[in-house]
């Protein structure tokens, strides 16, 4: 049974790679969908008007389809084992590299049994 406040009270990681509500969407990413929408990954979905809603929802329609495109991630080697050709904003390979929008350093952080990356100045809480 889905609790509608409980899921309201999540973070933006949480409510979007977890339970597969969107099956298949997981930590990686996700990174570039919350980049994306410039939205920290510990923001809770219950402080986000409908408009941060709408921005969200086409993140995650605009950047998986731009990562599809491109052939996949370029942080992992695909089925053919070639790296994809979709340049990853944040990942461990950009950590402590500069923000592509801002210049801000990006920086890693432990959450919800997993890592986060993001650029704080671009993405608030
Ligand atoms: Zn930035």
């Amino acid at each position: 049974m889905i609790n509608r406040d409980a899921v309201q009270k999540l973070s933006s990681k949480a409510f979007l790679a977890t339970e597969q509500r969107i099956p298949g969407l997981g930590n990686g990413i996700l990174q570039d969908i919350l980049c994306n929408a410039k939205m920290h990954p510990k923001r809770k979905v219950n402080t986000l008007s409908h408009e941060d809603r709408e921005v969200l929802f086409d993140s995650v329609k605009s950047t998986i389809s731009v990562m599809t495109a491109r052939g996949g991630r370029d942080t992992e080697p695909g089925l053919f084992g070639r790296p994809g050709g979709y340049k990853t904003i944040l990942s461990k390979n950009t950590v402590g590299k500069p923000c592509p929008a801002c210049g801000s350093t990006i920086k890693k952080e432990a959450y919800l049994g997993g890592s986060i990356y993001c650029c704080e100045q671009c993405q608030k809480l």
